[in-house]
C-alpha cells in the first residue's frame, strides 16, 4: 500500500527470497498455537482457566536477534529492525487516526536548541504531537517536553529527540526517502525510538515482538529496506553438515 514507504531491496536478498517460505512458518506457528483450546485440555476446561496456548520457544542471542524454530529450520529476527517496522506502520495508522497520547512527564525536560534546529521546530510540532510528545517552545533557542510516547521500556526520551532533531536538521538517506515531513518525521521516531541492540528482552517481549511484526503489512523489511527476518532452511543446514 501507498501509505507505507521506505521499502526496497536487492534481488539477491535472501530474507526476500524466502519471504512466503517465512510466511508459510509463521501461518504454521501461528495454526499450531490456535490448534489447541480448551477443549483439548478437560482439566483446565473444567476449572474455568482458559489453558495457555503454546508457543514457538523464543531465544534472544547478544541481546540483539531472536532466534526461533521452524517447521522447515529456523528463522532469526533483528530486534531492532523488527521493532523498527512494528512502530513506523504503528504510527502511520495512528497519524490517520489524528494521533496518540504521551505519558505526562514528572519532570519536564527543556533541550537547548541549534540555529538550524529552531528553523525546523515549528513545522513539526504536529507531528510530534501526533506521536505523544507534548513540546512548546522555551525561551528562543529551548524546547521543553511535557509528555512524551513509550514505545518501550528502555526508550530514552530525551535522547529520541536530540537524535530526531539532528538527524531532521542533517539529513539522512533515510530522511531522503520520506515523502514529506510527516513521513519525516515517523520514520525518524521509528528509527531512533525502536528497541535497540544489547538490550534484554523478557519472553513476553520477544512474543509480542514477534505477534505484532507479522502482523504488520511489510514484515520482512525495516525501513531502510533491510531485511527484519533471515531464515535458515533445514536443507541447508544439512548441506553446511554434509549431509546431502
Ligand atoms: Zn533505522
Amino acid at each position: 500500500p501507498a501509505v507505507v514507504a521506505g521499502v526496497g531491496s536487492a534481488a539477491d536478498d535472501p530474507a526476500d527470497d524466502a519471504a512466503d517460505d517465512v510466511l508459510d512458518d509463521i501461518a504454521q506457528m501461528h495454526l499450531f498455537r490456535r490448534g489447541v483450546s480448551g477443549e483439548d485440555d478437560p482439566g483446565a476446561a473444567e476449572e474455568g482457566v482458559a489453558p495457555r496456548p503454546p508457543r514457538p520457544e523464543l531465544l534472544q542471542i547478544h541481546n540483539s536477534f531472536i532466534l526461533a524454530e521452524t517447521r522447515d529450520g529456523v528463522i532469526i529476527v533483528d530486534q531492532h529492525a523488527a521493532h523498527e517496522r512494528v512502530l513506523f506502520e504503528r504510527i502511520v495508522a495512528s497519524f490517520e487516526r489524528g494521533g496518540a497520547e504521551g505519558q505526562r512527564l514528572l519532570f519536564p525536560i527543556a533541550i537547548r536548541l541549534t540555529k538550524p534546529e529552531v528553523e525546523l521546530i515549528e513545522s513539526i510540532l504536529e507531528p510530534l504531537a501526533a506521536l505523544g510528545f507534548e513540546i512548546s517552545p522555551f525561551g528562543t533557542d529551548a524546547i521543553l517536553v511535557q509528555a512524551v510516547p513509550s514505545p518501550h521500556r528502555y526508550f530514552d526520551a530525551e535522547k529520541c529527540v536530540r537524535e530526531m532533531l539532528h538527524e531532521l536538521t542533517h539529513g539522512s538517506d533515510l530522511m531522503n526517502s520520506a515523502r514529506n515531513q510527516n513521513e519525516r518525521v515517523a520514520m525518524s521516531f521509528a528509527c531512533k525510538a525502536a528497541i535497540r541492540a544489547g538490550h534484554d528482552l523478557s519472553n513476553d517481549e520477544m512474543q509480542e515482538l514477534f505477534d505484532q511484526l507479522f502482523a504488520t503489512e511489510l514484515p520482512y523489511h525495516d525501513i531502510h529496506g533491510r531485511p527484519t527476518v533471515v531464515r535458515l532452511g533445514l536443507g541447508e543446514l544439512r548441506k553446511k553438515f554434509g549431509r546431502t
